[in-house]
């Protein structure tokens, strides 16, 4: 092992660590969430962009994010002036310990020392608007805009190398199916939060290989520092995660790479910005000044030659506090996938936050709110709650606000507008396709399901 390497896993454990220990602090005083530490713009400045009848209702609104690179986004909206450019010069980045935390801080709300609202996975903000995952407590949110596409992927201990663990699991079936005989213990994997994108990116990996998650192996959120603990010591076999995380374990031999999500699914949607509809409801304009300020951010993320300088900022010890060294490789597009796979160096295949081959990035396509709410039927999460197409369909309608971006995106002259609210159909690597117009039919041809 390098120095470089050990010195780089000794700084990123102790960061992970620290996560870590903040969802134990969490737990213990529920509802009462410790404040998290908060970046706000290093300069203000003067809002050049700004009609006298589009001045924001208020200047300033906290946002929680997660230091992985979906949020880039809104870190480069904050520190290049973007929000402030339209207006919103008061805007608070706070950095959340864990999923958990941000959703216990969305529904205290920044009145009460949380959050207005910030990054999520999906379909988090439905599941919060229905009270799904917070104890019944219904906090209705709007989805604004898709913050990034692809990045994430699925890492496997080193102690599989060789045995086929890879993007086609076919091959492997018996061998992970064979756990609980040969190893006294099913293959287990894990995620970060249950029943949103990285639970979904691995269950439908493992389900299109032939194998079933709820049955075949164990499958649990874990803290990523406990995780990538156990990939080293042999008691934890799979982590659907993010970069990152990737290159880390690549990096450090704690593992490799199965399969990136750009693999499973070119330009799959991932997470989203989403704010509670009280605030929105209250403040269109400002709603609207910040989504210019993280559309024009996005567009800004997505030069190759402003990607040096994202990541000098999203690694800084405001933000990410990581080496930068960690955070390159991702934003070029390289990835190391170990056994015996071919490396990837496409720009293409890391993450993007404008736009791809397939339309715009920013976008919430409400066909794309649709397959996370029909995956949530394959599977059968919160089934008492998520019945039927007829309950998703409400869901979406009363919480994806795709037409304040369309209306963000006019009135700042934006091009690149999509005329659908379908991406329409999409493919997986499997061949499996997902036809919004048909979702019952995506789920008829599935074999590996709940329903
Ligand atoms: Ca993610």
């Amino acid at each position: 092992m390098s120095d470089f390497s050990r010195l780089t896993r000794r700084k990123f454990l102790y960061a992970a660590g620290a996560s870590a220990a903040g969802s134990v602090l969490l737990k213990s005083c529920a509802g009462n969430p410790p404040s998290a530490t908060t970046s706000t713009a290093t300069d203000t400045p003067t809002a050049v962009n700004v009609a006298a009848n589009d001045t924001p209702e208020v200047t300033n609104i906290k946002l929680g994010y997660i230091p992985i690179v979906e949020s880039a986004g809104m870190i480069i909206a904050q520190e290049k002036g973007f929000f402030a450019k339209y207006g919103m010069t008061g805007v608070e980045l706070s950095k959340q310990a864990n999923w958990a935390s941000a959703r216990d801080n969305v529904t205290i709300g920044a009145s009460g020392g949380g959050i207005d609202g910030g990054q999520w996975q999906m379909p988090m903000p439905h599941l919060i608007s229905e009270g799904i995952i917070t104890n019944g407590q219904k906090i209705p949110m709007y989805v604004l805009a898709q913050l990034n596409t692809q990045g994430n992927g699925i890492a496997i201990s080193g102690i599989h190398t060789g045995k086929g663990v890879n993007l086609d699991l076919k091959g492997a079936a018996d061998y992970i199916k064979s756990f609980p005989a040969n190893e006294g213990r099913k293959f287990k994997a894990a995620h970060t939060f249950p029943n949103v994108n990285q639970d979904f990116w691995i269950r439908y990996w493992f389900a299109a290989g032939g194998i079933d998650p709820d049955q075949d192996i164990d499958l649990l959120a874990v803290p990523p520092a406990e995780t990538v603990q156990g990939m080293r010591n042999g008691t934890m076999d799979a982590f659907s995660t993010g970069d990152p995380w990737p290159y880390r374990i690549v990096t450090d031999d704690i593992g490799y790479m199965a399969a990136l999500t750009h693999q499973l699914w070119e330009f799959h949607p991932e997470e989203y910005l989403a704010i509670r509809a009280d605030w929105v409801d209250a403040n269109p304009k400002a709603t609207k000044a910040l989504l210019k300020g993280l559309m024009e951010a996005q567009q800004w993320c997505d030069q190759p030659a402003n990607r040096p300088e994202l990541v000098q900022i999203c690694s800084g010890r405001n933000y990410f506090n990581i080496p930068p060294e960690i955070l390159t490789p991702p934003y070029e597009g390289a990835y190391t996938m170990g056994d015996g796979q071919e490396a990837f160096n496409d720009i293409n295949a890391g993450p993007l936050y404008w736009s791809d081959p397939k339309g715009n990035v920013s976008y919430p396509y409400k066909s794309h709110d649709l397959w996370f709410l029909t995956e949530s039927l394959r599977w059968g999460f919160h089934k008492n709650s998520i019945a039927d197409f007829d309950t998703v369909k409400r869901m979406i309608d009363s919480v994806n606000r795709e037409d304040l971006w369309r209306e963000a995106a006019q009135e700042a002259g934006f091009s690149g507008i999509p005329t659908s609210t379908s991406r329409g159909v999409e493919t997986f690597f499997d061949g499996i396709t997902f036809d919004p117009e048909n979702p019952q039919a995506y789920l008829d041809s599935l074999t590996v399901k709940r329903v």
